[in-house]
Formats: C-alpha cells, structure tokens, sequence
C-alpha cells in the first residue's frame, strides 16, 4: 500500500502519528483501526498536543486533531503548527462532525478531514496514509531530492534522510563513508565526457543497490563524490572493492577507480554533516597515493584537525607578534662557465612560539581553504619588496626575488594594483618582483586567471609558471598562456634517477620551454649529476638545495656579496 514509505519508517517500516482528541471513546476506535500500522502517540487536549508534538517534531509523520476540545482548541494548535517553520511540515488531518469545521480547517492549512463518527476503517487509513504521502513528496521536491543523473539523493535531502533513519533505527551503527574517483578529470578529458557520465551512472546504479540490499542510504555530493550511509562494517574497503569491481565493466584494465574515507559509527554525539566532512578528511589523506584508496578516520586525524583549527584561530595574532619570517632560496644560472646567482625565491616560515618553525606546508593549504592565505601572501610580498630595497641601499644589488601566488589571490580584481603599489612604494621596478603561479590554477579557471597574469604583465611584472607538469595544461593551452618562465615541478627532478623514462620526459618540458620561448627553471635540485644532466638538457636556471636551502635574509647576504666579488 505505501509505495513511497520506507523513507521516514522505523526498523519495523511503521510511521509515527499523533491522535489529539478529548473523547476516550474516538481515541480507542482510532487505535483499534490503525495500530497495526502506525506507532501511535495519544493527547487529550490542544496543549498536551502541542508538547508531544515538539517533542516528536523529528519523527512525527502526521497528527489526527479533533477541533473542538478543553483547554486548547483544534483550531488555535493548528494555527501553532502553520506558523512555526519547524512543525509546518507535519501534515494534520481535522477530526469532525461539521462540513462548515472542515472547510476552516482546511483553510488554515490542515492536510485532509475525517468525519465523525469514523466510518470505513479503510477510508480513514487511506486519508492518513495520502496525507503523509503526499506531505512527504512535497518536501521531497521542495529540496529536489533526486540526482538527476544517478537518481541518488542530493546533499541536503540526504543529510535530511541520514537523520531521520538515526531518529528511527536508534542504536543501530552506521559508518559515514564517501567516496570519489580517482583522477576524473583526467578520465573525462582523456576518454571524453560522455564516457565520464557512463561512469557516474553505472556507480549510481551499483549504490542504489547496495542501499537496497545492504540498508544503506546513499547520496551524491557533487560531480563525481558519492556519500554513503553504511551499516557498520570492520572491512570498509570491501565496499570499495566491490564498487571497483563493478567498474570493470567500463574497462577491464582497472584505470577507473575509486577511493574513499570513512568515519566510523561511535556514540560522540556528532552531527550528520560532520561526520561526512570527517569522512572527507580521511579520504584527503589518500589523495594521489597509488598504494592507498581507502582512509578511516581515527584520532590521529582528529589531533590534526584540532591543530588545523588552532593555527587558522592564531594567525591574525601570530602576523601582529611577526612570527612569520621570509627565508629566501638562491636560483642560479647555469648555462655560461661558473654559476651566477639570477634570482631569490621568497618562502614563508611561521616561527611558532610553542611549535618551533613550522613549515609553509603545513599551514598554507590551511589558509587557502578560507582566504586567509591573501592577507599572508600579502604580507610576504611587502616583506620581500622591502627585502630587495634594503640589499639594493646596503649592498648596491638590485636581486631580482620570485614570490609565491596562491590561486586564491587570483580572484582578487585588486592584484595587479597591490603589486604595482607594493613595487612603487619601495621605489622598484616591476621586474625585481616576479609573481609565481602554480600550474594548477591555470587548469582550475583559466580565463579567470589569464585575465589576472595579463593585468600583472600589462604592468610590466614578470610571471613564473610554477610545478609546470603537475598540471594538465593541454599543449594548446600552454601557447596561449602569458607567461616568461617556466619552472619544473619537483618531482621530475627527483625521478631524474629512475632512468631513461624520466630523462625523456625533462627534455621534453624544455622542449615545450624552447618552443614557447621561455627560459627552465628546475627546482630541487639537490645533486651535482643532477646540475650536470640539466645543464646538458639547456636548464637555464637551478634552484634547490645543492647549491643552498632557503635561509633568513641576513644570510642571504653570504651569496649576493659573493657574486659582487665575482664582477
Ligand atoms: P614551492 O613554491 O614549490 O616551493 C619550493 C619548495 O621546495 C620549498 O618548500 C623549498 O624549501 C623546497 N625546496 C627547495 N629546494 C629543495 C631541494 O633541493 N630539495 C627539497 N626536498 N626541497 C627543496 P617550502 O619552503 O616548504 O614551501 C612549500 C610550499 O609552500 C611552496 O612550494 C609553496 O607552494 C608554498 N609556499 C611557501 N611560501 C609561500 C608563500 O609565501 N605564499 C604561498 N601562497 N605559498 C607559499
Ligand atoms: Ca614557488
Ligand atoms: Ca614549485
């Protein structure tokens, strides 16, 4: 009979319902009709009602309401529940003998009538029934439930779900799981989008059973990440094998694959959200491992999220009290007899009055997450500006220094203007200040940040592509894009080792290089065979820690008063 119940039911499929009436003798006969489908709840009066009501708002799937009672009217709880923005979603079928009573209540929002006294149980039970279908749907299309695509719930409807079920199946573990495929941007470029969206489906298709057999609730986040609410399970991964396995079928050599992070069930008390961005957490860990795919949230996980959380709290403080210090790393030029220094990169350190130096890996993703990052790069920039101010005063040596550019600050439509004051103010030229944008961010929004890198050249500021390789540039994209180095990621350098494989690959960045008429920069280099081989390749530039590690500014003098020795 309920095609659509199995969404707000407890473990035994039963709905809870409310019976609001005075008369004990309509209270028995509603009971004796419909308590073998529903959980019932029982109040005399308007008042008790209202209480029971607030108490079940959750798990309330409908409310019966005599209109005419002692103390509170059917009328004046009904006008409560309409205006209060929690309760209004529980639908009320009015109790009554009157047709003019009907038609007010109906007025004032009430779902549906049963006249008194009661006459077919089936007819009741179908009104009941209808009023809370139809209350269900409703909400179900206000917060457009379904996933187009995979027919999975959307976030909010699922979260909403996830909820309910908990309500309803008390004491019963579930484990927060989600799930996303690895690398799907490249798949979706490389083997197209139509192929992309086969994908998708067939993962919806292999959730929505593993909801129906396992008793799971399963979801869809966005793009290709998937939620999953499961029954507790000590072997998680073997739901991601079998969801693996099940992508076979698009390509039986296994390069579509999933990961996933989890949060276990425990009795902490935390929200649904929270659990599923825990979960996330967990999955991040595993993020470009080619050993790992599955993370489980544990305290360790936890220890870092509340350190995440006291660094993002402290940096305002920690900017006030200076306790971050630009170190800055040498770049050489390499091509030409003896190495000269070219240029510096700036690179932040926080000096963390309990934790000692803590490295820019560590906080930087931090503060991108929420902005913060603008205000340090900000700072860094001003620092290092003043920095060539001081060398140039002190030590007549106008050091050309690179400084980083987080893909955030991209989107600032002041950036170009930030810098050309910054370099104005210490009375540069653009050329001493050279902006350093990761790879990446120009795959992530490339006009976005096209416009940006042009307003900071129409300038006269000199851009660096920095971790070229580790993004997807397309060979096309790359021809167009305004830049005037480019520098290596450093995993190339350090796979220099591996052999042949690798070497080809370093000549054919500096190929790319020469044919966009830019010069290399390598960074992480650390040994003299390497310097060697990349010299051989036509590197122009070498930074890393063969020749030294990033240091504070007052040693960095050690190389600028070094190479005026050699003028
Ligand atoms: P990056 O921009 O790619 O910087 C190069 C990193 O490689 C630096 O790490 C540097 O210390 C390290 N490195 C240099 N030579 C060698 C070497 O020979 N061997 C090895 N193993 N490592 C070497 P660092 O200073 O820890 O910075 C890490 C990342 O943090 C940077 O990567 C950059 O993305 C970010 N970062 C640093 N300072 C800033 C900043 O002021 N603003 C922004 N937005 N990001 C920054
Ligand atoms: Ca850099
Ligand atoms: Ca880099």
């Amino acid at each position: 009979m309920y095609q659509n119940f199995g969404r707000f039911n407890s473990t035994d499929g039963k709905r809870q319902v409310l019976v609001v009436e005075d008369e004990q003798i309509n209270r028995e006969i509603l009971g004796m009709m419909l308590e073998n489908d529903f959980h019932l709840l029982y109040a005399e009066n308007g008042r008790e009602g209202l209480e029971l009501i607030r108490a079940n708002a959750n798990t309330l799937s409908a409310v019966l309401l005599d209109l005419n009672m002692p103390v509170m009217t059917g009328y004046e709880l009904l006008e409560v529940l309409k205006a209060d923005p929690e309760l209004q979603r529980i639908p009320v079928v009015v109790l009554t003998g009157e047709e003019s009573a009907e038609v007010t209540a109906l007025r004032m929002g009430a779902a549906d009538f049963i006249t008194k006294p009661f006459s077919m149980p089936e007819v009741v039970m179908a009104r009941i029934t209808r009023a809370i279908e139809l209350s269900e749907d409703r909400y179900v299309i206000a917060t457009t439930e379904q996933d187009e695509m995979t027919d999975l719930y959307r976030r909010e409807f699922f979260y909403h779900y996830c909820e309910q079920f908990e309500l309803h199946n008390p004491g019963r573990p579930m484990d927060a799981m989600i799930l996303d495929i690895d690398h799907f941007h490249m798949i979706n470029e490389l083997r197209g989008r139509d192929f992309g969206d086969e994908v998708i489906r067939l993962i919806g298709r292999h959730l929505k059973r593993m909801a129906a057999e396992d008793g799971a609730i399963a979801g869809r986040l966005e793009g290709d990440c998937f939620l999953l609410l499961y029954p507790h399970t000590d072997r998680p991964e073997d739901v991601l094998e079998e969801l693996n396995r099940t992508l076979l079928a698009l390509d039986d050599r296994g390069r579509v694959r999933m990961r996933m992070g989890v949060y276990p069930a425990d009795d902490a008390g935390v929200d649904v959200p929270s659990r599923f961005d825990r979960a996330k957490t967990a999955a991040d860990t595993v993020r470009g491992s080619y050993t790992r795919s599955c993370a489980v949230y544990d305290d360790r996980l936890h220890q870092r999220e509340l350190l995440n959380e006291s660094l993002i709290d402290q940096m305002d403080e920690a900017l006030r009290e200076r306790q971050f210090v630009v170190y800055y790393q040498p770049k050489y030029a390499v091509q030409g007899g003896e190495p000269r220094l070219n240029s510096a990169e700036a690179l932040i350190r926080w000096q963390h009055p309990t934790m000692g130096l803590v490295s820019p890996g560590v906080f930087i993703p931090l503060f991108e997450e929420n902005g913060l990052i603008r205000k340090l790069d900000r700072f860094v920039w001003e620092e290092a500006a003043a920095q060539i101010r001081r060398w140039r005063d002190e030590l007549g040596y106008t050091l050309p220094v690179s400084v980083n550019v987080s893909r955030v600050d991209m989107y600032d439509p002041d950036l170009a203007e930030t810098f050309r004051s910054i370099v104005e103010k210490n009375g540069l030229t653009p050329d001493a200040l050279m902006p350093e944008v990761t790879e990446s961010a120009y795959t992530e929004d490339s006009e976005q940040i096209i416009r940006a890198v042009e307003e900071l050249r129409a300038l006269g500021f000199r851009i660096e592509m920095d971790d070229f390789g580790s993004g997807y540039s397309s060979l096309n994209m790359l021809s167009v894009l305004p830049i005037d180095a480019l520098k290596l990621d450093m995993s190339f350098i350090r796979n220099m080792c591996r052999g042949e494989k690798s070497i080809r690959m370093l000549e054919l960045m500096m190929d790319i290089a020469r044919y966009l008429d830019v010069p290399v920069i390598a960074e992480g280099v650390e040994e003299e065979s390497q310097v060697q081989a990349l010299k051989a390749m036509g590197c122009d530039v070498i930074q890393g820690y063969y020749f030294s590690r990033p240091v504070p500014a007052d040693q960095f003098e050690t190389f600028i008063k070094e190479e005026l020795s050699k003028c």
